[in-house]
């Protein structure tokens, strides 16, 4: 757990949330600000920046997010859905903790603004 990090303390349960789903390895809330009717993020449990810090010897934790993703969508019913990490303040990345996107339930343009 990193000091001062948002996403860590929800993870920990320090802070509050609107969870989705936890196992051991990642947690799944509600954005605080959803942009779409269906919005939530899935986190790794362990403290990665982005996925610029992605490596061999932390991958496996995202492989798993994604299959717990496919699992969450499917028990929520959602058929159609996107993914969505942003890296860097250019791309609009604001907490500084790994983290998906899941958003779903209305018309989404292509490309992403
Ligand atoms: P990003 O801007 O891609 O780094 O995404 C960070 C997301 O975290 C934004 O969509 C925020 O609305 C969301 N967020 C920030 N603080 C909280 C919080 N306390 N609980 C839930 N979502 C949050």
């Amino acid at each position: 757990m990193k000091n001062d990090c948002l996403f860590c303390a929800i993870a920990a349960g320090e802070i509050p949330s609107n969870k989705v789903y936890e196992d051991d390895l990642c947690y799944a809330f509600y954005d605080i600000a959803p942009q779409a009717p269906t919005h939530f993020l899935v986190i790794p449990k362990e403290h990665i920046g982005s996925v610029a810090e992605i490596g061999a010897e932390n991958s496996a934790v995202v492989a798993h997010i994604f299959e717990v993703i496919a699992k969450l969508t499917k028990e929520l019913g959602l058929e159609s859905y996107r993914v969505v990490s942003n890296i860097g303040e250019q791309a609009g990345q604001s907490v500084h903790h790994l983290h998906f996107h899941v958003l779903s339930g209305r018309d989404m343009t292509w490309p992403p603004g």
